[in-house]
This record gives structure tokens, sequence and C-alpha cells, in this order.
């Protein structure tokens, strides 16, 4: 397409690279695990994802514990997080009862993967393809490392204007950067632009805005709450974060298009004017270490050591550090929340909405 057509915004590079139906990395790769490129916080230790179904029974009780209501994840990956939610869900009365679990996934290949982490659940599951076919009923949405993955434009400072980064040819045949056309209006940019050195970039992804605002409009209408983690940012600010991943190691994201898995860091301050536009409550996002330690992360890892021998004790002690730690996943990733006013009325008591800070978690 570059060689007939010149060249590509990123954003369509990454659309293309990891969602092409024949070779996209999504479809042709075993991504998630030990064995594939990353290793995600469910993979890492199943607290993870029941810490999240303890999260969101107590949304559904705050919702007045409704009969009916739609609990769904967007971008399941192997299933897991969704598998250990339920478990963990069933401590609660009712709650499994009354969710229709829907599964916002692109890929057929991770859907295959998701119908068998799940398939003692087969007759409460569906997939959907996204937000728009969610029915209009009360919704508690997950989603852990999907904003990540969602096409990004780069602009890049070059004399008096920011040009849009694009793919294209080099000389030797390889695929490289290269201005675009396209400049970005300096209302788009944060303040302190004008200071910024030739070749800064600046990030945006429409896409994203786009989807958490579907998502806001959706809870404003049918009520409920959303849990977004990602890694990321809270400040608006400049800075290349494109990156691609392949066994469990930085790559260069141009040298096998499909192979690597393609990702940028979430500007989560957008996300927060997003909800405030919907007029949901949106408290400031948290760090993940701090979210999971209130939701109990350290007693539920010695309940479930407990009578274990030290091998496995000192397993479950690694877990922890790996998904709270601060210099692990804990500060890196950020966990962002949204939910109606009337439901985050009945969250006073549940993180992040009884803690969160008064300023921004990095
Ligand atoms: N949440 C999982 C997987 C993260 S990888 C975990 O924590 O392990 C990203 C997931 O999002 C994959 O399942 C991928 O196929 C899916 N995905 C990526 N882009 C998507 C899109 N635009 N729509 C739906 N699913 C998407």
């Amino acid at each position: 397409m570059i060689r007939a057509s010149g060249p590509m915004p990123l954003a369509d590079y990454m659309q293309i690279c990891l969602h092409d139906q024949a070779q996209g990395y999504y479809s042709s790769r075993k991504a998630i695990g030990s064995r594939g490129d990353f290793v995600t916080a469910p993979e890492i230790s199943q607290m993870f994802g029941e810490l999240i179904g303890i999260w969101c029974a107590s949304v559904w009780q705050a919702m007045g514990a409704p009969a009916s209501f739609i609990l769904a994840e967007a971008g399941p990956g192997k299933g897991t997080l969704m598998a250990d939610l339920l478990r963990a869900g069933q401590s609660v009365p009712g709650f499994i009862d009354a969710a229709k679990v829907r599964l916002i996934e692109a890929s057929p290949r991770m859907i295959e993967q998701q119908r068998q982490a799940l398939v003692s659940y087969k007759d409460r599951i569906d997939w959907i393809t996204g937000i728009d076919a969610l029915p209009n009923e009360p919704l508690i949405l997950v989603a852990n490392e999907f904003l990540d993955c969602l096409p990004l434009r780069q602009f890049v400072k070059s004399g008096p204007v920011w040009r849009e980064r694009c793919i294209g040819i080099n000389e030797s045949g390889g695929l490289t950067t290269v201005l675009g056309a396209t400049t970005l209006p300096t209302e788009s940019l944060p303040p302190g632009h004008q200071n910024e050195p030739d070749g800064a970039v600046f990030e945006a992804s429409p896409a994203r805005e786009a989807w958490v605002s579907r998502l806001a409009q959706h809870i404003e209408e049918a009520g409920g709450a959303a849990l977004l983690i990602d890694y990321g940012h809270t400040e608006p600010g400049f800075g290349d974060t494109f990156q691609a991943m392949r066994g469990h190691a930085h790559a260069d994201p141009f040298a096998e298009p499909g192979r690597a898995d393609l990702t940028s860091h979430v500007n989560f301050s957008v996300l927060s004017a997003v909800a405030e536009t919907a007029n949901l409550a949106a408290p400031l996002p948290v760090t993940q270490s701090r979210f999971l330690l209130e939701m109990g992360l350290l007693e539920r890892a010695g309940q479930l050591g407990h009578g274990m021998t030290a091998d496995a004790q000192e397993k479950i002690k690694l877990q922890v550090e790996r998904l709270a730690g601060p210099e692990a996943m804990g500060g890196l990733f950020k966990v962002f929340t949204m939910a109606d006013k009337r439901t985050a009325d009945g969250l006073s008591n549940v993180p992040p909405f009884s803690s969160a800070p008064s300023t921004p978690a990095d």
C-alpha cells in the first residue's frame, strides 16, 4: 500500500499491523504469555482478576443489585481475567446469576482461546464487536491493556508547525518514518508547545478518545461503571511512547510488520475530560499498586498461600511484587474508573472512589 499510494499515517500502519485478518499480529501470533511476546497482569496471578471480580460485585451492589446487567470486557486476551473475575464473583450471592457476559474482541484467534477458557460459563457469554453492540442495560465494563493498542497518531515539531509522522520506504526498500503533509492545529497542543525543540513528538489517539467517549455516553444512558487499566501518564505532555514488543523485549516496530505487538502509553488526562463531558463521576486515576493494595491484595495473598509450601508462598510473594511493586507494574500502570453519578454515590467505600488522590498519580 505504501509503495502504491505513498507514506501512510502511523495510526493506519498500527491498525493494519495489528488487525489484518491474514497477517495481522492478533490473528497470526501467539501474543500473550511466557511463550508469546508479553505477559499481562492476569497472566501473572489469579489475584488480579479476583480483586477485579470483587470490585465488579461491589459496583453491582452500589447499582442496587439489578436482576440483570451486562458484565463486559474489552480485549479479553486469553480470557484469564474474566475466568478469575467470575470465580471470585461467586462469593457475592446473586451477582453471577444477574450477569450477562459480553466480550468485545476483534481477533477470531483470541475469541477461540476465550471460548476455551470460559467454557463452563458458555450459556451466559456472547461476543460482540464494539460498544455500539451493547444492549441498553446497566453495564459494568472492565479492560486491561486494551486502550494501549488502539491506533496512535504522532506529530513532530518541524519549524513553526507540528507535522504528522507517517511511514514511508527508505532507499534500501525498508520502512522508515517520514513527515507527512498534515499539520496539527495549535489549539490541539498542550501549553508550552512553542518551547519544544525541533523533532519533539506530540501524541494523540482519536480512536482511543472516541472509544472511551462512546463508552461514557452508553454509561450515562444505561447506567453503570467502567474500570480501565493501562500503562500511561496522567499529565498531558510530549514524547514518543510508540513501542513494539517481541519475545519479551523491545523490538523495531518497522522491521517485520505484523510480527510484533504495537502499543503506546495512554494519556489519562484526556480520558478524564471525556468522562466529565459525558457527565460521569471519574476520580483521578490511581496507580495499579494503590488500587490493588486497597482492594486487599495482601490479604488475598495471605489467604491463598495459607497452608502451602514455602516455595509456593515465595511464588505468591513475587507475584504481589510484580503486580504492585512501584518499580514493576504497580507504578507504571494506572487505574481509571468512571461511573454514572448515582452509582458513584454508592461507591464511597470502594477504591478508587474511596481513595482518589487530589493530585494525579504520577
Ligand atoms: N486484556 C488481556 C489482553 C490484552 S492484549 C490481558 O490483560 O491479558 C489486547 C487485547 O485486545 C487482545 O485480546 C486483542 O485481540 C484485543 N484488541 C485489540 N484491538 C482491539 C479492537 N480494536 N477491538 C477489539 N479487541 C481488540
